[in-house]
């Protein structure tokens, strides 16, 4: 089989990145977490006092754009990708609830945008990559080779959340991770600049009621049907 471009978008957790980091095991296929890029960014304004009750300094936001560097590195302990900015390794700030507040303001700047995209679309020029985000089968990659859209209900959504933060040893309360969740999917769904959208040629998983082994039973299943997989077979 050709390397393919597989793009995983949807609303926020609904297990996009475990879905995406298992495909990419499996096809041994790099894995990028978009999320994690505009998070590093609303973590780098954050530190830099250019959100001041839920107001963000734009000008000088999008006049310091050059000075990130966003890259991922494999941490060989675990085995995962973890985010770095500017040479350190974010991976955990950028998961916090301050962080999760104002991520989708950030990601709805426009230059931030254009940044984050253009940058993913250079991550992805080799093709073999598995890249997950909510613009990725619409913007970054609109010739995907394979596009899934994944869905859950709002409860297991705010479940999962509720116990990724509880694994990860921080703080988290319900109701204020479904109240965040909400508002998140309103902003990513109704702002200018990329829109979360299915995309038209996109094939949409709900997973509420899913394990991950059968998620990838049912990747599998996908990819038997698939041209691109008949094509090279
Ligand atoms: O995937 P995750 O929930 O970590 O993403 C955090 C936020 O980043 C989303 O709520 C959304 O506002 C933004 N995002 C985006 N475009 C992407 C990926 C994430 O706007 N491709």
């Amino acid at each position: 089989m050709h390397p393919l471009i597989i793009a995983i978008d949807g609303f926020s957790s609904c297990g996009k990145s475990t879905f995406a980091k298992a495909i990419a095991q499996k096809l041994g296929y790099a894995y990028i977490d978009t999320g994690a890029m505009y998070r590093a960014v609303t973590l780098f304004a954050l530190q830099n006092g250019m959100i001041n009750n839920g107001s963000i300094n734009l000008p000088e936001l999008t006049s310091r754009l050059d000075d990130l560097h966003i890259t991922f590195r494999r941490n060989r302990e675990t085995g995962q990708n973890e985010a770095f900015l500017n040479d350190v390794c974010v991976e955990r700030d950028i998961r916090t609830i301050a962080v999760s507040d104002a991520v989708s303001e950030i990601s709805a700047i426009k230059e931030v945008r254009r940044k984050l995209v253009s940058l993913q679309q250079a991550m992805g020029k080799d093709k073999a990559i598995v890249m997950d985000g909510r613009d990725v089968g619409t913007d970054v990659f609109p010739d995907a080779d394979i596009k899934i859209f994944m869905t859950a209900s709002p409860e297991v959504r705010t479940q999962r959340r509720y116990d990724e933060l509880i694994q990860k040893g921080m703080s988290a309360g319900w109701e204020e991770i479904s109240r965040n969740l909400a508002k998140r999917d309103r902003i990513d769904q109704t702002r200018e600049e990329s829109p979360l959208r299915q995309a038209p040629d996109a094939i949409v998983l709900d997973n509420s009621s899913m394990t991950p082994d059968e998620q990838m039973a049912w990747f599998e299943d996908l990819l038997k049907t698939l041209p691109v997989h008949r094509k090279c077979s």
